[in-house]
């Protein structure tokens, strides 16, 4: 093995992980962090759809992002998800500094740390969910032994293994959006990235996902929400707001 290749902002650079790959409680710096965050479109006239934005992230939280159409949020999120880079300031993730990175590096960062879910489910319809979850880890390159198995435990961690070989024709949007988040689930991300994921989902449904979301957290997971929605900006353990590119974070 080299040296690793990723240049590293600052101590502490390795967690202490548990036996399960969780990192321990008591962990005190953040899984993500921006600093001074900029993001200028470089459209005629220039856009700055971000301005010098700072957000800590810390290792199970649950943190909704909310603000008017037209604010920013999507550009953080791209951000955060590293499918964009900063035109100015850093993102740290685990202590790496992903906008000195090639496109390469910032895709094995993705890869290995970030799940994605989005409003629609994005579930291949002739594909069971069993099917489904396996599938992200076919694209993403994972060992295939024990793939079943790991499916199914996603599946189980989101309370849907009894539905594992429905297709999702025959599945509730709770149901979909749950098989969805199994299968960002797999790859053992730290950080959840969900984009409008109530949706598409009556109040019944929304309330259910809350409740997993939740659950999620205090396992370990950190999750980051963009939400037009009310209920879920107000379970989320913690809300930023974003307006014309500057965020502000309730306290309380
Ligand atoms: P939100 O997700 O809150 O609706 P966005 O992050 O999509 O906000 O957009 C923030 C600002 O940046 C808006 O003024 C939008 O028009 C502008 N914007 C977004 N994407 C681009 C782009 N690719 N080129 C130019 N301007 C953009």
């Amino acid at each position: 093995m080299g040296p690793d290749p990723l240049p590293r902002a600052g101590p502490p650079t390795v967690h202490p992980a548990s036996a399960d790959g969780w990192p321990e409680d008591g962990d005190d710096w953040p899984v993500v962090e921006l600093r001074g965050v900029a993001r200028v479109y470089g459209s005629e006239p220039p856009v700055e759809a971000l301005r010098g934005v700072d957000l800590a992230i810390y290792t199970g939280d649950f943190l909704a992002i909310v603000g008017p159409s037209g604010s920013g949020k999507s550009t953080l999120l791209n951000i955060l998800g590293c499918l964009d880079r900063p035109t100015r300031g850093s993102y740290l993730i685990d202590g790496v500094d992903v906008a000195g990175l090639s496109e390469a590096e910032r895709t094995a960062v993705r890869a290995r740390s970030i799940g994605f879910v989005f409003q629609q489910f994005h579930l291949l319809a002739h594909r069971t969910a069993l099917e489904n979850v396996m599938l992200a880890e076919l694209y993403g390159g994972g060992e295939r032994t024990g793939r079943r198995e790991r499916a199914l435990g996603a599946l189980e961690r989101v309370g849907v293994a009894h539905r594992r070989d429905f297709l999702p024709t025959r599945l509730s949007g709770g149901e979909q959006q749950r098989v969805a988040i199994a299968r960002a689930l797999l790859g053992s991300p730290r950080l959840l990235l969900c984009d409008e994921p109530t949706g598409n989902l009556d109040s019944a449904n929304t309330q259910s996902l809350l409740l997993l979301f939740d659950a999620l957290a205090r396992q370990g997971l950190t999750l980051v929400v963009v939400t037009h929605d009310e209920e879920v900006a107000a379970t989320a353990g913690r809300v930023v707001r974003i307006v014309d590119g500057r965020m502000t974070e309730a306290v309380g």
